[in-house]
């Protein structure tokens, strides 16, 4: 019997899945600052159109 199998009851351990912050291609930072967005691309993903401490601009597509 696995984790996964026990009867109901007992905590099971949830799975974890990362999401990375998006970075600046230019200076590797995260303070990024939306000035634009497609929240919804008609397949669920999201575009954002940011613009980094550094003044770089540019998108991030969320799938
Ligand atoms: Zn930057």
């Amino acid at each position: 019997m696995t984790i996964q199998e026990k009867p109901a009851g007992c905590r099971r351990r949830l799975t974890t899945v990362t999401v990375e912050r998006p970075r600046c291609p230019a200076c590797g930072g995260v303070k990024l600052r939306k000035y634009r967005t497609l929240a919804d691309q008609g397949d669920g993903s999201a575009l954002w159109w940011v613009r980094c401490q550094c003044g770089r601009r540019f998108r991030v597509l969320l799938e």
